[in-house]
């Protein structure tokens, strides 16, 4: 999906969840370019509260992605801004969040969802040194060989010469975004 405009949303869920309770005058919505490891995160400077949903996570993602990571930290603002509780998932969160999954709509909120991180390159790369192949992995595999030179040269049976050998792929990174 693309980028969902998020003031109609929040007044959507603000009202199905909320009774409308989280304040939109001492709330900013923004999409953040920059938030790579989480799906989202809420935090207040003064009396006004941010809540930042990641593009580069979520954009690529099915819209309930976009929905639910926004309901996750509009209940953070209603903890803070409506409740007055210091928590980060505590049990004002957690009650609150119960409360809306029981209430039986397409959306399910949790504490720790993890998605998947925008498309990165395999960490590992393998090389056979004989035909010059290199292929992607994600983790490293000790005692591997080339199946096409095995293949080709070996009658298909395993041989030490054609050895994968394993490197770390410059530009991987690793790790799965998660919800703050
Ligand atoms: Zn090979
Ligand atoms: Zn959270």
């Amino acid at each position: 999906m693309g980028v969902a405009f998020l003031p109609p949303l929040f007044h959507r869920y603000n009202q199905t969840f909320f009774a409308r309770a989280i304040p939109y005058d001492r709330l900013r919505l923004v999409w953040s370019r920059r938030m790579s490891r989480a799906a989202g995160s809420y935090r207040r400077r003064g009396s006004v509260g941010e809540i930042a949903l990641s593009l580069p996570v979520l954009s690529p993602l099915a819209a309930s992605a976009t929905h639910s990571t926004l309901v996750h930290e509009m209940i953070h603002a209603w903890v803070d801004l409506v409740q007055h509780q210091r928590e980060g998932h505590g049990p004002c969160f957690r009650a609150k969040m119960e409360d809306i999954n029981r209430q039986g709509t397409e959306l399910t909120i949790s504490i720790r969802h993890y998605f998947p991180v925008p498309p990165t390159p395999a960490p590992w790369q393998a090389h056979c040194n004989c035909c010059g192949a290199t292929t992607p992995y994600k983790r490293r595999v000790k005692g591997l060989a080339c199946r096409a030179c095995c293949g080709r040269f070996n009658g298909g049976r395993w041989s030490q010469r054609f050895l994968l050998q394993f490197k770390r792929h410059p530009a991987s990174v690793q790790g799965e975004a998660r919800w703050g």
